[in-house]
């Protein structure tokens, strides 16, 4: 899992939560606010019909005294408490009612006008006769039972909704709980992932750091967590295998340069020891090619040492050139005369223009370069066979091949030459090496803004060719 994937993920799923619960709430409040104004419109209602009920008996008290006293101030109540019974049956007939209630309303209105009729009649002079006030008394009993029924309609409507609203309460409770409940889950699984993901492998990776730190090369970080940290781990663990491998090539290179600083060594102590001062000295014939010999022998390890030092700069990236105008035919050739004392089982070869070849370089660097070259040609042709340096110049660049008839180097291994430590499995048998020459000579002619070339054929010989611009 990416590091972006699990921050999306994370925010997403708690962000998801969060809206759940938001909305769980909301509806829950939004179902509880729709239950209460149903519950005060009901104990509205309620107070309605009790008021129409008390109205009716003012207004049946009232028209009871009119008839028998025929005072305009009971006939003046009567009319007030009959305006305040059609108001009350007005605010029962405005508010929204279910089937049930609204059938018991009408039936109720339906009787409530009935007994509005009835004493309607006008206010007479004669007193009402007993069948008049029987009649009327009938009307009113009528109209109070509709209106009791529609009051118990009302009041078992009530207890309905009160039972609706305890529920959605119960609901609300639940998913609150809930809410909170699956809140916390996701926060802690969040955490989880992350831990797991992310703390845990990063103090791995800081341990095997630190353990790589404190000296224990076989420190190697666990490949876990997120895809970056696994990432780091696996680039980490290549770092210190490369670092060990490194340094398993370097105390090989030491091992070798002790070795071959052996020979010189031992032959420069042998003709030492023919020059003790305890000893007279030995005739001049003999003397002077054991100082020959001495010289050079000491001029080998000089070579050597050079060479490595040159190799440790390059690496540190100290390449320093001093440039000057040379001709290339002098570089080859001093090269060639070089090692011509020495290679007497090859045919040193020089092709060279009659015109001079001249280059701007730093001509150590370009004879380092032609030495390891040629000394490679020879070194990697055991048989001997002809070795030759040619010079051209090719348009805007000066060429110098080193060919020779040697083992030749297998296609798949020739893009690898160049890198450090290599050495061809093919010719590397053939002769001792640390595989640092042809890296350091790369470097060398990229610094003069050239390059080298090979082409090869196994057991038919190479041509490695420097190019130069002229
Ligand atoms: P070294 O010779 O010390 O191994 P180099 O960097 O000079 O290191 O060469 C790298 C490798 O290239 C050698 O080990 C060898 O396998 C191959 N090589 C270089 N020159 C030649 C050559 N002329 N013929 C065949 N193989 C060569």
């Amino acid at each position: 899992m990416k590091l972006k994937t699990l921050a999306v993920a994370s925010t997403a799923s708690l962000a998801a939560l969060a809206l759940l619960t938001a909305s769980g709430l909301t509806l829950g409040t939004a179902a509880m606010h729709r239950e209460v104004t149903c519950l005060f419109h009901m104990v509205r209602e309620v107070r309605s019909i009790t008021e129409l009920q008390v109205n009716m008996l003012f207004h049946e008290r009232e028209s009871a005294r009119v008839a028998l006293a025929q005072h305009p101030e009971h006939a003046r109540a009567r009319d007030a408490a009959e305006r305040e019974m059609k108001r009350w049956l007005e605010e029962l007939r405005a508010h929204p009612v279910t089937a049930d209630s609204a059938h018991a309303f009408r039936e109720a209105e339906a009787e409530v006008e009935r007994y509005l009729a009835t004493h309607a009649q006008g206010d007479s002079v004669e007193p009402p006769s007993t069948a008049e006030l029987a009649a009327s008394a009938m009307e009113a009993d009528r109209a109070y039972a509709a209106l009791d029924r529609l009051l118990s309609t009302k009041i078992e409507e009530s207890r309905v909704v009160r039972a609706r609203v305890d529920r959605v309460l119960r609901l609300s409770n639940a998913m609150s709980v809930g809410a909170a409940v699956a809140l916390l889950a996701g926060i802690l699984a969040t955490l989880w992932q992350i831990s797991r993901c992310l703390y845990r492998p990063l103090l791995a990776l800081r341990a095997a750091i630190d353990s790589y730190g404190a000296g224990s090369q076989d420190a190697r970080a666990p490949h876990g967590g997120l895809d970056e940290l696994r990432e780091i781990a696996v680039a980490f663990n290549e770092m210190a295998a490369a670092l060990a491998e490194q340094r398993r090539k370097q105390l090989g290179i030491l091992a070798s340069v002790a070795h071959d600083l052996r020979n010189p060594l031992a032959a420069l102590k042998l003709t030492v020891d023919r020059l003790r001062p305890d000893r007279p000295l030995p005739p001049e014939q003999q003397l002077r090619p054991m100082l020959a010999r001495i010289g050079k022998e000491a001029a080998r390890c000089d070579r050597m040492l050079t060479d490595l030092m040159d190799i440790a700069r390059i690496e540190g990236g100290e390449l320093e050139l001093r440039s000057e105008v040379r001709d290339a035919r002098e570089l080859a050739r001093e090269v060639v005369e070089l090692y011509r004392p020495a290679a007497t089982a090859h045919e040193l070869g020089l092709s060279l223009p009659e015109e001079p070849v001249l280059l701007r370089c730093d001509p150590i660097r370009i004879e380092q370069v032609l030495n390891n070259l040629v000394a490679n040609a020879i070194k990697y042709s055991p048989g001997g066979g002809a070795v030759r340096v040619a010079v051209a110049r090719e348009g805007a660049e000066v060429t110098i091949a080193v060919s020779d008839r040697g083992v030749g180097i297998a296609h798949e291994d020739q893009g690898r030459l160049f890198e450090r430590y290599f050495r061809a499995p093919s010719s590397g048998r053939v002769a001792s090496g640390v595989g640092l020459g042809l890296w350091a000579a790369r470097r060398i002619a990229e610094a003069h803004g050239g390059r080298i070339e090979v082409t090869s054929a196994p057991g038919e010989g190479s041509t490695f060719t420097l190019h130069l611009p002229g």
